[in-house]
Order: C-alpha cells, then structure tokens, then sequence
C-alpha cells in the first residue's frame, strides 16, 4: 500500500491567509470502520458502477463523437462532461490510496479519449464541439463550458498530487490558456452561470504558482452583481448570485449548489490574498446560513423551485431539496472556512453534513444515488422528479453520484490540520495521522462510541501541541494521557490543546459521551413545530417503515419524556446503532376519508403504546420502500 499524494483537493500548506494548514495527501488513511468500509464500497461497487453509468447514459459516447470517433447524436445535459472528470477524479485519489490495475487501465482510456476530444486551440465541451459548433461561449449563463474546466481541472491535479501522473493536466492546462486568452480584464467580461472554475483555478494557481490563474479566480468572482443574468422568464439575478457583488453579499440564496460552489471558490480566494472584505462577506453568508437556512442532517437549498435556498426558516421536511451536490459544497466551504479561521462550528457543520445527508447520499451497497435527500417520506414513488423513497442507480442530471465518489476518495484529506504549534484533529476515526512531527494510531468506534484512542508512533523532540475537537453537541468530554487526567489541558472554542513533548508509546484518551438525546426545532420552521427528533453523537436518526412493519408512520407519536437507549446492531443496516424510544399509535380510523371536520365533532383518538426504533439517517431506504420520519410529533403534546 502506498499514499503518494503531494496533496488532497486543497493545498492550503502554503496559503498566506490560512490559520490551520493542510496535511500532505494520504497523511491520513482509514484504518477500520465506518469511513473505511464506506471507501471500500466506494472502490469495489461505486466506481466500477459509475464507469458503467457513464458508458450507458452516454457520456463516453458524447467524447467519441467529440473526438471524431464515432457518429451520432449528443445525448444528455450540457454538463455532461463534468461527470466524466468527477468520475475521473475519484479514480485518482482512489489509486492513491491504495493502486488498482483496473483502475489505471479505465483511467488510461478516458484521458486519451479527453486528449483525442481536444480542439487544436485547447477547447474541450463534448456538448458545443457535436451539439452547437461554432456556438461556444454564446451561452455563459446555462453552457457550463467554465464548469466542466473546473471539474477536468481538479481531476487532472488529482493525478498530479495522487498519481504523479500528469497528462489530463497538460490537457487542461491547454484549455485554461485558451481561457486566458478569452477572459479578463481587457478582454471578454461576463459571468458564468455555474460557479466551479473559481476555485479550481485557485488550486492550480497553489499547484504551479503561477499567479495569472489566481487573478483570472479572482476576475471571475468580480463579474458577479452587475446584473447581466435575468430577470427573465427563468432566471433571476439572485438565482445565479449576480444580484450583489460578491463583497456586498450578505445571505446565501438562489441555486444552492451554484451558490456555495461560489463561496467555497471566494473562500479560496481569501485564503491566498487574505482580502478581509471578503472573509466578512463568507462570514455574514455562513452565519446566514447555519441560522436560517439549514437542515438538522446539514443539508441546505429547500427549494424543489430552481434548487435553491428558500426563505429563512423555510425548511419543509417532506418537500426538501436538499440536494447531495448542495451538501458536498458545503462541506467544501466549510473546510475552508475552518482552514481559514480554526473555528471549531466549521468542522461541527462539517461532520454532521457529512454523516448525514452526504453518507445518505448513496446507498449501502454504491450503487444507488438521491438527488434531493428529504427529512420526511410517505413512502410513495415519486413519479414526476428527483425524489422518492428509492436512490436511483444513476440520474439524467448525473452531478451528484460521481461527487459523492469523489469526496469518499478523498475523505481523509478533512480529518486533521497543522500549524506551526502542532496538530489538530478535527474528525474521529479510526485511522493512522502522518503529520509533520508526529506520527499517530487513532483507535475508535466512532461514530458508534465516543471513545477515541490517539497513540503517538513517533514525534519529534520538541514541544508540540496536540489539539482535539469536541464536538459542538458533546456535554461532558474528558481527556487523559497516559492513564491520568490532562494536567495542563487547555479547552477554548470548541477544541481542547495538550501541549507536551510527545515520546513514542503515549497513549491520549479522549471521551465524547454520546447518550441519545431529543432535538427540538426553533417554532418558526412551519414543518417541525411541536416535533422533536433523535441524534445520538454526530448522528441524526429517523423512524423507517421497515422497523415498523405493522403500523403507519403517520399515525405515531413520541413519548420524549420517556428515555432513549441505544443498541449495537451488526446484521442491521452494514452494522447500526439503533435508538429505542417509546411512544403511541394514534387510531385515525375515525376519520375515515374525511380530510377535515369541526373541531370536536368526534371523541379523542384512542393511543396504544407502542416501542420504536430509530435507525441512522443516512441509512434510510436500503430496505423496501416504505416512509421515513426525522421529526416526530411529541405525544405529551396531543394527549
Ligand atoms: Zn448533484
């Protein structure tokens, strides 16, 4: 096994603005449970599954035809494209986790066949070169022609830092000049309507140093709020976030995806400028955000209409949006956020997105994908869009499956930061930390256990500081070395510091009690009034119907005065914690097929007890369909 990534996604080892610093790529690698067998999954079943998807649904095809390979019609979306590269992107950082002959052999194929699909100035879309020729550039706002650049860009320094292999970014790099050439002051000055180039060349400025790409970054985050998008029939300038300069946003709205692809991007601009207007503006957006617009499983854009943020507090359970694609962007902001300032909220957010609505994201076995991940299900197949109680093996708008590989691929790259004092642990698992100084086994069965185990491997002579998160809803943490209570141990914000010359054999204990717990909701999101939910640690929980085989989901109530208890169940769901709670079953059948009558023209309902189990969100819908609930009306309530 080796892990010869020069870096992850983001190589902020060097960024000015940066407060916390990225680790090497595969300095940290998931030895055991729930991360390890999601990668797993994701290399034997995802990936090989994805390859197949992308033959079938003709994405492939498209770049042969492109390529003059073959004849036909283009099929699909106009980003197409850009699956191929997230696709191609998972692939890289999978074979530099761990190096995969089949794996090398498909990706040899693809970047030919991107290299054959390549015009002689740089160009690549497989959507203009078959579908409108000699239409390139005319549509910034729905072509994607600077998104799909993005993704082959981050692909192609995936390989760089995973692989060393540098031929799609000799490919990409073709067409970033071809951009240069087209884009920027003095010359073509629009705003494109899906942001991903901004931060991809932020990352290929960090990968060669060459300043051009960061300032074309830059020309392309101040193109926004000049209102050259909408209003028209379907877009609006808010929709598109052209509505404000990006220094003078003040809220995230419109497209969710769009909208947080534009922040993680503006936040790798700090990070390498330290432009203080702009780390205010990414402030006042997050907080805009986490206080209004944000699901209990991270998820965000509630918005079926134009897949976007809603109003604050506008959080419909049943009718969420919450896009897959809109929950790995946030992770991505987030990340950089915490990079940025070290605010332990960035890396809560990003556990609870992640372990959540990201993990929900794709089913147990990797082959099944949501596009909108809904905290509330009847259970009914939904015939007219995105969602229902089934993940689908692929979708026409195929974003969300490859990202979600992708971010598996290269999850390690979120768990720990470093600076010059020392090492900081964000995200618990078990795994092994090769940091600068300091070499760490981290035992734990996270997220089913709160313990965590941190032995040192190896350290250097000198004092480090070893700084570990305690997560935003753990009450109660405590920290030992070596068998005795941390003398010295400094908790502030969120982290706790141990500072001490580390030797070999030390042996850091940390205790994150995680007793189940009720949630309730602020009274202003309509759908959840007078409903509580279940989390146990970073996971949020829900009632399926599967566990409750003889009663409808709609007819129950929870007792949340009575006490929860979780037990270890390995041959449910891959291995679960489930919550056991109490509560009752309303008899509705008084109702018969009335919809509404006078307010007491009938007796009470009667209620019979009844025990439920609370399995992982994120493990919904793995079993036949059936309704799901996060949120449960409270049965003192009712009585
Ligand atoms: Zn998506």
């Amino acid at each position: 096994m080796t892990a010869s990534l020069t870096a992850g996604p983001v190589d902020a080892t060097r960024s000015p603005a940066a407060t916390l610093r990225t680790l090497a790529g595969g300095a940290v690698m998931f030895e055991d449970g729930l991360w390890a067998r999601r990668q797993a999954v994701n290399r034997a079943a995802a990936l090989p599954h994805g390859l197949r998807m992308l033959e079938t649904a003709g994405n492939l095809d498209n770049l042969r035809i492109a390529a003059g390979r073959a004849t036909g019609r283009f099929r699909g979306r106009v980003f197409m494209d850009s699956d191929v590269y997230k696709w191609l992107e998972a692939a890289a950082f999978e074979m530099a986790r761990v190096p995969s002959a089949e794996l090398s052999k498909s990706c040899d194929t693809l970047i030919e066949l991107v290299a054959a699909a390549q015009g002689d100035d740089g160009y690549i879309n497989s959507y203009y070169t078959v579908a409108e020729p000699g239409r390139r550039w005319t549509d910034l706002t729905h072509g994607h022609e600077l998104y799909c650049l993005g993704h082959m860009l981050q692909a192609a320094l995936a390989f760089r830092r995973g692989t060393g292999d540098d031929r799609l970014l000799a490919i990409a790099t073709r067409f970033v000049d071809l951009v240069h050439s087209v884009f920027g002051p003095g010359r073509r000055e629009t705003t494109d309507g899906h942001a991903e180039i901004e931060m991809a060349l932020v990352e290929l400025y960090r990968e060669t140093g060459e300043r051009r790409h960061l300032d074309l970054a830059v020309f392309f985050l101040e193109q926004r709020g000049r209102g050259r998008i909408g209003p028209n029939r379907h877009d609006s300038p808010a929709a598109f976030q052209d509505r404000v300069p990006v220094r003078e946003a003040t809220t995230v709205e419109g497209h969710a995806v769009r909208a947080l692809y534009l922040t993680t991007g503006a936040a790798d601009v700090y990070l390498e400028t330290g432009d203080a207007a702009l780390r205010q503006t990414l402030t006042r957006q997050w907080e805009d955000m986490v206080e209004g617009k944000l699901y209990l499983t991270g998820g965000v854009g509630a918005r079926h209409l134009a897949e976007s943020f809603g109003h604050p507090y506008e959080l419909p359970s049943d009718l969420a949006y919450s896009e897959t694609c809109g929950a790995i962007a946030s992770l991505m902001w987030s990340w950089r956020m915490l990079l940025a300032t070290g605010q332990a909220r960035y890396a809560d957010l990003i556990e609870r997105t992640l372990y959540n609505v990201i993990l929900g994201g794709v089913s147990l076995d990797g082959q099944g994908y949501f596009y909108v991940n809904p905290l509330a299900s009847d259970g009914e197949v939904e015939h007219l869009h995105r969602g229902g109680p089934r993940r689908k093996p692929w979708h026409l708008v195929a974003c969300c499956p490859p990202n979600v590989m992708r971010l598996l691929a290269s999850l390690g790259h979120y768990v720990a930061t470093h600076d010059d004092s020392g090492l900081q642990i964000h995200q618990y698992a078990a795994a092994r930390i090769k940091a600068p100084g300091v070499t760490l086994g981290m035992e734990t069965d996270y997220p089913w256990e709160g313990r965590v185990w941190l032995t040192v491997e190896e350290a250097s002579a000198a004092a480090r500081t070893l700084t570990l998160r305690v997560p935003g809803w753990c009450t109660g943490a405590s920290v030992r070395v070596n068998d005795r209570a941390a003398a010295g141990a400094e908790a502030a914000g969120g982290y706790v510091r141990l500072e001490r010359t580390w030797s070999r054999g030390d042996v850091v204990e940390l205790d994150l009690p995680m007793p189940a717990r009720y949630v309730e909701a602020h009274p202003w999101i309509e759908s959840t009034r007078g409903c509580v939910a279940i989390e146990r640690g970073p996971l949020v929980y829900c009632l399926e119907q599967s566990d409750h085989p003889s009663v409808r989901l709609a007819d129950l109530e929870i007792d949340a005065g009575a006490p929860l208890a979780a037990a270890w169940e390995p041959d449910r769901l891959d291995g679960v914690a489930v919550v056991r709670a109490h509560g009752r079953e309303i008899d509705t059948g008084a109702w018969q097929q009335r919809l509404y009558r006078p307010l007491g023209s009938a007796p009470p309902a009667a209620r019979r007890p009844i025990a439920l189990t609370a399995i992982p969100y994120y493990a919904w819908a793995n079993r036949e369909p059936g309704a799901m609930r996060v949120w449960m009306p409270r049965a003192e309530d009712r009585a």
